[in-house]
C-alpha cells in the first residue's frame, strides 16, 4: 500500500470547528490520490462517527446497489474516494442530523479534490453536495438529477439513498428504471473488472 500522503493526516488532525461538534472531531473519510471514483456526500451520522466506517448502514446498502458495487468494491481507497461535504459527525437536531459544518470544506475540499488526479467520475448525494459540484443554479434537487445528462460522464447528482427517502423513489420511478443502470455501466467502466 502506498503511503498516506501528509495531507489526509493535516485532515485526520483537524480541529477547527471542535468547538461547535457534539463529540471531539473524528473526520471520516476516505481518500487515496489513486482513487478514480468519487462519492461527494454530506457528513457522516453517528453510527459513523462510532465505528469510523462510512455508509455501513441501509443507506449504503442502497447506494452500492445503485452503484453496482460490491463492499470491498466501495471500501477500496485506492479506487474509491469518500468525501463527504463536512468530515465529522454534526449532531442532531429536531428533524434529524444536522448540515455538515460549514468550516469543512473551505478548508479542505479544494486541496482534497485537486489531489484526485486519477479522477473520472463524482457521484454527488445531497444538497449540500449539490451546491459545491453544481453550483445554486438549479433549485429542486429533482430537477438537477433529472437534468443528469448534463453533466455526464462526468458527474452526477443522486437523491439521498436512505430508506427515509423511500417517497421520492415512489414519485420519481424514472430514477431506477432509466439513470440506475446507465449509472451501473459508467461504474463498472471507471472501477474495472
Ligand atoms: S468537521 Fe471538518 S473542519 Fe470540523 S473538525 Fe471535522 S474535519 Fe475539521
Amino acid at each position: 500500500m502506498s503511503a498516506k500522503p501528509p495531507l489526509i493526516d493535516e485532515v485526520r488532525a483537524c480541529r477547527i470547528c471542535q468547538d461547535n461538534l457534539p463529540f471531539p472531531p473524528r473526520p471520516i473519510l476516505q481518500f487515496s490520490p489513486s482513487a478514480r471514483l468519487l462519492i461527494a456526500g454530506q457528513a457522516p451520522g453517528k453510527k459513523a462517527h462510532q465505528s469510523g466506517v462510512p455508509f455501513d448502514d441501509a443507506s449504503g446498502d442502497r447506494l452500492r446497489g445503485w452503484l453496482g458495487l460490491s463492499r470491498a468494491q466501495f471500501y477500496d481507497e485506492q479506487t474509491v474516494a469518500l468525501l463527504p461535504m463536512g468530515f465529522c459527525f454534526p449532531g442532531t437536531g429536531t428533524s434529524g442530523d444536522l448540515p455538515p459544518r460549514p468550516e469543512c470544506a473551505p478548508a479542505w475540499r479544494s486541496a482534497l479534490l485537486d489531489a484526485l488526479t486519477h479522477l473520472e467520475f463524482t457521484i454527488v448525494i445531497g444538497r449540500y453536495a449539490q451546491a459545491y459540484h453544481f453550483g445554486t443554479r438549479r433549485q429542486s434537487l429533482t430537477e438537477q438529477v433529472q437534468a443528469w445528462r448534463e453533466h455526464w460522464p462526468e458527474k452526477v447528482l443522486l437523491p439521498h439513498p436512505s430508506p427515509r427517502n423511500q417517497l421520492w423513489l415512489k414519485r420519481n420511478p424514472w430514477f431506477e428504471r432509466d439513470l440506475v443502470p446507465v449509472l451501473q455501466a459508467r461504474v463498472a467502466d471507471v472501477i474495472g473488472p
